[in-house]
């Protein structure tokens, strides 16, 4: 499998702005952010994308979640709102292929889709 700019951020091949940790999850700014706040959250262990993940391991949703959550209270940016994106495959633009969610917040937000 390719190895993907991910898993060189985790490795700390490559340098990244690390907002959020734990055992599980790390959480990073975007290098091309599409809002004021635009982070993104993955886990240590790989998946290609949301469909894998969801098929063989489930668990890495929940602990993703968990942890976007435990940010979001943290960080006060629920607040006022966030939105939380997930690219599968090429038709949805996925451009890294290991599975990650967007975090996007910090300012008004256009209609998703429009
Ligand atoms: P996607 O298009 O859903 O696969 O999202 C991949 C995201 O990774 C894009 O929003 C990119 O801007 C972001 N990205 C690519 N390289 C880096 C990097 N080195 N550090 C942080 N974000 C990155």
């Amino acid at each position: 499998m390719q190895v993907t700019i991910f898993e060189k951020i985790l490795n700390g091949e490559i340098k990244s702005e690390i907002v959020y940790q734990d055992k599980k999850v790390i959480a990073f700014r975007d290098i091309m952010p599409q809002a004021k706040i635009h982070l993104l959250f993955i886990h240590r262990e790989k998946t290609v994308n949301a469909v894998e993940l969801g098929l063989n391991n489930a668990q890495h949703a929940a602990d993703i979640f968990s942890a976007i959550a435990q940010y979001a209270k943290e960080s006060g940016i629920d607040r006022d709102g966030l939105r939380i994106v997930t690219n599968v495959g090429r038709h949805a633009g996925q451009t890294v292929f290991y599975t990650h969610f967007h975090v996007l917040a910090g300012e008004p937000l256009r209609t998703f889709g429009a």
